[in-house]
């Protein structure tokens, strides 16, 4: 089976040194002060290592079925049944030039793939991401030709 995974190299590093320095003072403070501190400090801790595990394993992955989004927060899996086009826009919020590929679903609403974001919106990463939409346009493609759901609702427009 053919897949794809994109990474967000700049979030995912940003994520996993947020959360390993949280962990870190965590870890620093557990070793005095009062108990309801060490407890605190425990949870902040675990806390910090939690985040950058999930750091470390967010990206975006996907095949001839659909696409999952794991980010540190939310995980996300969409079918390209409910997909109608793959574009390239701003990545809302995380910062201000950053651009991602983004799912346009037959609904009319959209899933921006923060997870595979390129911070900046130099040419090369706008290639980066006209890239990465291509290869998930071919995805998107094959699953059309061979979605049996897809083809009935093709049909019934029709
Ligand atoms: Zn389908």
């Amino acid at each position: 089976m053919n897949q794809v995974r994109f990474v967000s190299i700049w979030q995912r590093l940003t994520v996993v040194m947020g959360g390993g320095v949280f962990s870190l003072v965590g870890l620093v403070d557990l070793s005095s002060g009062s108990w309801a501190a060490r407890a605190f400090y425990a949870f902040i801790f675990v806390f910090g290592a939690a985040i950058a595990v999930l750091g470390a394993r967010a990206g975006v992955f996907a095949d001839d079925k659909g696409v999952l989004q794991r980010a540190v927060g939310l995980s996300k899996y969409i079918f390209w049944c409910d997909v109608s086009k793959v574009s390239v826009g701003p990545g809302d919020g995380m910062a201000p030039a950053t651009i991602a590929p983004v799912l346009e679903k037959v609904d009319g609403s959209s899933v921006v793939l923060l997870s595979a974001a390129s911070y900046g919106a130099s040419t090369e990463a706008r290639m980066r991401m006209q890239s990465q939409r291509d290869q998930l346009e071919v995805l998107r493609l094959r699953h059309l030709k061979n979605c049996n759901q897809c083809r009935l609702d093709r049909a019934e427009k029709a």
